[in-house]
């Protein structure tokens, strides 16, 4: 007889746990026994599934680079017990965490699918129920006994997304997730239908290695017209800062002011690594394009492309934290690594 398909569910926290605080009215975390007994149908599908529950479970506002190292952790310590994997998160800091764990299980040839509700499981209304089952039935799949979806992604809604592309995009609507950049990698209707052309399928097999070194010293600078040098003399200037990702206009594009060119220049001439990101919502950098990018390609500004913010704050991040040459982090930041880019 064959083996069930075995699935790990780790529990995080988020709004799909949560329960009013009778004191302060406010939401809370609850324990996965709450959650599971909400959704029975879960015993249905016949898999083996354990779960593993953070202890505090958090509000994902809370998350750092540590719960990755604790959720990359899990998964890595487990990874040859299970099929797959089902990370319970927060919607808020959701694409952050999905990012971070692309770029932390290089050779992953399994599915881990972050989901998460926006309303809690006890709500009749609730999100969170069919977010979940979906998600484990997703885990799960396989074809001639491999896994259909052997990637990092969000499951919300009614979509598959690649974790690394994606944005979570209401605060309201149930449909939180968006990837502008990439069409989803599965739709569930009726049936699920996977969009096998845009999977990322491992072409040699490789052992799963996990990176979990961060270097929290990067910023975020997002440009609006009437910025003043002193805020971006301060932001670029703060001790330790080794990496600047710049939300620009456009595709790409920045003030051609004298002094804000200096600024860059000057931290690029320290060692500084500037990633230059479009505030857009959907579409990419072309630096070069008009002259107001030129100039940041002449200072020596990498092309983010296409990459979301929090892919970039991520891939950033774990570069920086992986003890490469300067030489090897720009290189690695200028090419997609687990597809993150187009
Ligand atoms: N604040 C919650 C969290 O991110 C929101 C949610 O889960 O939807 O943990």
């Amino acid at each position: 007889m064959e083996k069930p398909v075995s699935i790990l569910i780790i529990y995080t926290g988020g709004t799909i746990g949560m329960v009013n605080d009778p004191v302060t009215g406010t939401l809370v975390p609850i324990d996965f026994v709450h959650i599971s007994d909400q959704v029975p149908e879960l015993r249905r599908f016949g898999f083996t599934m354990k779960t593993v529950t953070f202890d505090p479970v958090i509000d994902s506002s809370d998350v750092s680079p540590d719960t990755w190292v604790r959720l990359a952790g899990t998964i890595y310590e487990n990874y040859e017990k299970y099929d797959g994997f089902v990370v319970l998160h927060g919607t808020d800091t959701m694409a952050y965490s999905a990012s971070a764990l692309s770029f932390m299980l290089q050779g992953l040839e399994k599915p881990v699918i972050f989901t998460g509700a926006q309303l809690p499981i006890g709500v009749l209304r609730t999100d969170g129920k069919e977010n979940l089952i979906t998600a484990v039935e997703i885990a799960a799949a396989r074809e001639n006994g491999l896994p259909v979806v052997p990637e990092v992604c969000i499951y919300f809604e009614n979509k598959l997304l690649r974790g690394n592309r994606t944005v979570k995009y209401s605060s309201e609507h149930f449909n939180a997730f968006v990837s502008p950049n990439l069409p989803p990698l599965a739709e569930a209707g009726l049936q699920i239908r996977y969009n096998h052309n845009i999977i990322r399928y491992p072409t040699v097999r490789r052992r799963l290695t996990l990176s979990d070194s961060f270097d929290t010293d990067v910023a975020v600078l997002r440009l609006f017209p009437g910025i003043r040098k002193e805020t971006v003399h301060a932001i670029i200037s703060s001790p330790g800062l080794r990496g600047l990702i710049l939300e620009t206009y456009g595709t790409g594009n920045a003030p051609t002011a004298g002094w804000f060119l200096e600024e860059l220049g000057s931290f690029i001439g320290r060692g500084g690594i500037v990633l230059n990101v479009t505030q857009c919502q959907a579409g990419g950098v072309e630096m070069g394009l008009y002259e107001t990018s030129a100039g940041l390609l002449r200072a020596g500004v990498i092309s983010g492309r296409d990459i979301t913010t929090e892919a970039a704050v991520t891939k950033m991040m774990i570069l920086l934290g992986s003890g490469m040459a300067g030489d090897r982090i720009s290189s690695s930041l200028s090419r997609p690594l687990c597809g993150e880019m187009s």
